[in-house]
Order: structure tokens, then C-alpha cells, then sequence
């Protein structure tokens, strides 16, 4: 099973993906969380990816999308995968649809977490996010038992250096004109879920296992 979650940067992605991945025994694969891991690590990719980053541009086609199928082409994925923060344009999509039609895959849904604009600015604000396995905490909406600390590894947390006020603008700005259309792509190809992304986090995790579950029209 192959899913791909889309949404806007702190529509909630990246928590969602954490908790749904972990219930329904999938894998997560994140390329934002990809790209930090590599800039941490200080590898040639990560050296590509930073600029890019923090600015709040898209890393280039080319480079993101090697990255990602070099992930996918793993052996052994059991139940299936979450795709987060992939495919972010529609190039991305098409390589992806052609990479899998090849491989006699296919995208079995793709989920839309959908949030206000005006939401979505303060929900960024607020982000901490876990140095060691990035899960996101927020700092009203969903705070760490511990403040500083991650509930699941007792890692430290930091917030983003691309969550900063003119980033996040950017950030939206590029999802709003490369991602959105995203939308249209895959509502015409019959595989768009819409879940709405507001409210308590756990309401939200159960109404996308919900969509994940319902058999496919
Ligand atoms: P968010 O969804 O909150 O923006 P991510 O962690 O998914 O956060 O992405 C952070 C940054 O990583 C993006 O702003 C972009 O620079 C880069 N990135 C992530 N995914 C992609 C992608 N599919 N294509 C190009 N760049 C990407
Ligand atoms: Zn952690």
C-alpha cells in the first residue's frame, strides 16, 4: 500500500504521518525529514538541499526525486508506505507515477489534510520539533509532557530554522502555486481523500485511518 499525504506546510503532515504510519504498521518516509538528516550529517546532499531549505524554495526536481526513488526501491517496505512532503509538484508526480508504472506499483490513495491559510501561519509559529526522530510538537495545540523534550525519546527539541516568519511566507507561497495543483491531479485520477485537518490532533489521526481504510470507489 502506497499513500501519499498532501497538505500545506502546518496542515500537519508530518504528525499525522508519525501516528498513522505507527497504526497501520506502515512506513514513513519524509523528504524534509530526509534533507535535515542529511544536512546534519553533513553529506553532499545535504549541502544541496540547504540552501534551498532556507530559503523556503523546493530543493530541485532532479536531486529530490533521485532521493526519494532511491528510498522506495528498498526491499522490504511489508504493509506499505507513507510518502510526506512527496511529490510536491507536479513534475514530482509524474515521475512518480512513471517510476511506479514501471514497477508495476501504484498509488493506492492520497490523502489531503486540509487547513485554513489563516491556520496555518500560527500552527508554524509554534512548531518544536524532536532533533533526534523529528516528531513535531506544537507549543499550545500539542505540547511535550516535558517542555524541551521529546515524549517519544526524551530527545531534545528545536524549532525549524526555515520556520521563521519570512520563510514560513515563502513556504506557503510555494505550496500554494507548486503543490496546490496537486490537488486537481489526483481528484481526476480518483485517488484524492479529503480529511479535514482541524481540530484534536487524535480526531484528525482517526478521521485519516478512516479514509485509508474505506474501500477505494
Ligand atoms: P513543511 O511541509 O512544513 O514545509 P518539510 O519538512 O516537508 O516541511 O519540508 C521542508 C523543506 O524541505 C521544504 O521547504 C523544501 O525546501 C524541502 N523539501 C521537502 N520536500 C521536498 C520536495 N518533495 N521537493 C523539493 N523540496 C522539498
Ligand atoms: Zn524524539
Amino acid at each position: 500500500m502506497y499513500i501519499v499525504f498532501l497538505g500545506a506546510p502546518g496542515a500537519g503532515k508530518g504528525t499525522q504521518a508519525v501516528v498513522v504510519a505507527q497504526e497501520l504498521k506502515l512506513a514513513h518516509i519524509a523528504t524534509g525529514d530526509l534533507f535535515r538528516q542529511a544536512q546534519a550529517e553533513g553529506t553532499e546532499l545535504g549541502l544541496q538541499a540547504k540552501s534551498y531549505m532556507e530559503k523556503g524554495m523546493l530543493v530541485p526536481d532532479e536531486i529530490t526525486i533521485k532521493m526519494v526513488l532511491e528510498r522506495l526501491s528498498a526491499p522490504d517496505y511489508g504493509n506499505g508506505v507513507i510518502l510526506d512532503g512527496f511529490p510536491r509538484n507536479l513534475d514530482q508526480a509524474k515521475a512518480l507515477d512513471k517510476a511506479f508504472l514501471e514497477q508495476g506499483k501504484t498509488i493506492n490513495k492520497v490523502v489531503y489534510i486540509k487547513v485554513d491559510e489563516g491556520e496555518l501561519l500560527d500552527r508554524l509559529s509554534g512548531r518544536w520539533i524532536c532533533r533526534n526522530c523529528q516528531t513535531p510538537y506544537h507549543a499550545t495545540v500539542n505540547p511535550p509532557k516535558v517542555e524541551g523534550k521529546c515524549d517519544r525519546c526524551g530527545g531534545e527539541l528545536y524549532q525549524r530554522p526555515d520556520d521563521t516568519a519570512e520563510t514560513v511566507k515563502e513556504r506557503l507561497k510555494v505550496y500554494f502555486s507548486q503543490t496546490a495543483p496537486l490537488i486537481d491531479y489526483y481528484t481526476r485520477g480518483g485517488k484524492l481523500w479529503e480529511v479535514d485537518g482541524k481540530g484534536e490532533l487524535a480526531d484528525v489521526a482517526k478521521r485519516i485511518v478512516a479514509a485509508i481504510k474505506e474501500d477505494n470507489a
